[in-house]
This record gives C-alpha cells, sequence and structure tokens, in this order.
C-alpha cells in the first residue's frame, strides 16, 4: 500500500491525478470502518490530514455565503462562530458519533461517503449548498442536489477533490432533528431539517434516510407557502403542523433495513417535521416579538 501524505491541495490533486483509483483519507471515520470490515480493498491512499486549508472556512460578507473547508471537523461545526452562522449544521454535527468521531469526521468525508443517513447532508440539502470540486486541470461547483446522485454514490469523479461547500448565512430559524435506535452514539433511522427564510419569507425541508439520497419535500414546502407565513405568524396550528408533516412523509420512500421499518420511519418523519415546523413558528413569533436584534 502507498500512502501520500499531501500537505498542500496541489500536492494532493497532483497525487490523484498520477493515480485517480487513490482513496482519499479525511478523518478515516468511515473509510477505516470499510478497510477494517474487508468491505473495500484500499492499495493506494491520499491522506488530507495534513492540508491545512481543507480545515479553514471563511465568510463572505459581500454575499453573505459560508465557505466551509471538506476537512473541518464537526466538533468546530458545534462551536461560536460556525455555530452562529449555521445553527442547524451545529445541532446535526452535535449528533453525529462520540467526541472522537466529531473531533475526526468532516463534511468532505460525508458527502464522500453519500450515506442517506449522513446527519450533515439534509443540512446541506435544506440550505441548497454548493459542493466545489477541483482536479489538477479544472475546478467546478455542483449544487449538493446535484452531488447525491444514489445511495452512497455521488458525482464526483476519480481525480477531483471536494475542497469545500458553500452554504448562505440565513436569517430565521433552522433546525435538525433525528431519530435512531437510541438516544446517542446512532446512526439516523430518519432525520430531517428545516430552514425558515425569513427575508424571503420560504420554508425549506430536507430528509434523511428515508429515501436512496436525501429528499428535499419541494411539494410539502409549496403547500406550505400557499397556507400561512411564518413571519410573527402565531397562527400555526397544530393541525397546520401535523398536515406538514404527513405531506412531508408523503414524499419519502423508505425502506424496511435492520435499522428501522419503512413505516416507522415514514412515522418518524412526520413527527420530527412537525415538531420543526412547530419550533420555527415559535422562535419567528419570539423574534418578532422582542423586534430586530
Ligand atoms: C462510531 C461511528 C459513529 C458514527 N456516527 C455517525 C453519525 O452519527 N452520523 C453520521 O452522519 N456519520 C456517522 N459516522 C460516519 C462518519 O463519521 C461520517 O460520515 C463522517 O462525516 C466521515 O468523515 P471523515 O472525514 O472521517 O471521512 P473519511 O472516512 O476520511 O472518508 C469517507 C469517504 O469520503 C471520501 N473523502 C473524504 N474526504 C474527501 C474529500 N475531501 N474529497 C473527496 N472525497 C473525500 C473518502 O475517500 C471516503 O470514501 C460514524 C462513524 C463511526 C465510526
Amino acid at each position: 500500500m502507498t500512502v501520500v501524505n499531501a500537505t498542500s491541495i496541489e500536492q494532493a490533486l497532483s497525487a490523484l491525478a498520477a493515480n485517480p483509483q487513490a482513496r482519499l483519507i479525511q478523518g478515516g471515520t468511515d473509510l477505516m470502518v470499510e478497510v477494517n470490515f474487508n468491505r473495500t480493498k484500499v492499495e493506494n491512499v491520499v491522506s488530507l490530514r495534513r492540508v491545512a486549508e481543507l480545515r479553514r472556512w471563511h465568510l463572505d460578507d459581500e454575499t453573505s455565503m459560508l465557505r466551509i473547508g471538506s476537512g473541518v471537523p464537526y466538533a468546530e461545526m458545534e462551536r461560536a462562530p460556525l455555530r452562529d452562522y449555521v445553527p442547524a449544521l451545529a445541532e446535526a454535527a452535535r449528533t453525529v458519533g462520540s467526541p472522537q468521531i466529531r473531533a475526526a469526521g468532516s463534511l468532505g468525508g460525508n458527502l464522500g461517503t453519500c450515506s442517506p443517513a449522513g446527519d450533515g447532508l439534509p443540512v446541506l440539502s435544506a440550505l441548497d449548498a454548493v459542493v466545489h470540486l477541483r482536479s489538477s486541470a479544472a475546478a467546478r461547483d455542483v449544487s449538493v442536489h446535484d452531488f447525491m446522485v444514489g445511495v452512497k454514490r455521488n458525482a464526483r469523479q476519480p481525480h477531483e477533490l471536494i475542497v469545500a461547500v458553500s452554504v448562505p448565512i440565513v436569517q430565521g430559524f433552522q433546525g435538525y432533528a433525528k431519530v435512531g435506535t437510541r438516544n446517542a452514539m446512532v446512526i439516523s433511522a430518519a432525520s430531517a431539517c428545516l430552514v425558515h427564510d425569513a427575508r424571503a419569507g420560504t420554508v425549506r425541508i430536507a430528509l434523511g434516510a428515508v429515501a436512496p439520497t436525501v429528499v428535499r419535500a419541494r411539494a410539502t414546502e409549496a403547500w406550505l407557502a400557499t397556507q400561512t407565513s411564518l413571519v410573527g405568524n402565531p397562527k400555526v396550528s397544530d393541525t397546520l403542523a401535523r398536515e406538514f408533516g404527513q405531506r412531508a412523509a408523503a414524499e419519502c420512500s423508505p425502506i424496511d433495513d435492520h435499522r428501522s421499518t419503512a413505516d416507522y420511519r415514514r412515522h418518524a418523519i412526520s413527527v420530527l417535521a412537525q415538531r420543526l415546523l412547530l419550533r420555527a413558528a415559535y422562535e419567528s413569533t419570539a423574534t418578532t416579538k422582542r423586534g430586530p436584534q
């Protein structure tokens, strides 16, 4: 086995160009499990751990876009200042594995594996994130919706590196919730991220672990837009929230597997979506009462 310990993006890219079949490793919290269980055979590795640039993030004040390096660990997303810019990502990061996993695991790895149960992915979907890819010859940006193409399949070409993802800073409530077979250290059986863009007056919801890839429940979003505005609106009734949850559940196509049944997953989504909408309505009402911050 050969291992290239890259110290720059350029070094990693030239190692990939020389050997596009080489496996990239960031935190190793997915890849090493595959190796240890003999599910994948790895001949050549390009390690990204020493590439400092991949572990940086940057807020562009002019565009209000936050660019998060693919190697930034979850432990950093949980804390301020990143936590304050993207609260839903912090909520999702807090649910990933144990502190050890969160110290090593990254969004680049979550996107690289592209499991429908990856906790970072519904957040990226609800925020309409952009994935930045680079090869030694070119750079391209792909919408996260086009990037996730199936169960553990993504649009990355073998010679490409995920260098970062960009998400907009959104004014308004955003939250993430998941259920699994226990309260902690658990892969999602169902998950949901809801983002209320108060300026645009829209609500977006993405669902995890209930289809081959993360689902943006666009029909549910469109239905909600005809029903109510969340901005300062205390009238989001339990009935409306329940219907919102049921509609979101209807957009899933879950399976029975060792983590859950399809029926339970649908039920879980209806409850998670309903609760997130009620939280959003409550937050938006509270913010309106407090006035602008
Ligand atoms: C005990 C345990 C608990 C876990 N709990 C959770 C959980 O609760 N929620 C959850 O979502 N996940 C969980 N995971 C899975 C894992 O931690 C996450 O998916 C994490 O985001 C992977 O990141 P990583 O940096 O470790 O990826 P790695 O293992 O380094 O890489 C994963 C894949 O992505 C590719 N890759 C990595 N970086 C790049 C890059 N820059 N460009 C292109 N491809 C790249 C690799 O080649 C590999 O195919 C858990 C894992 C373990 C072992």
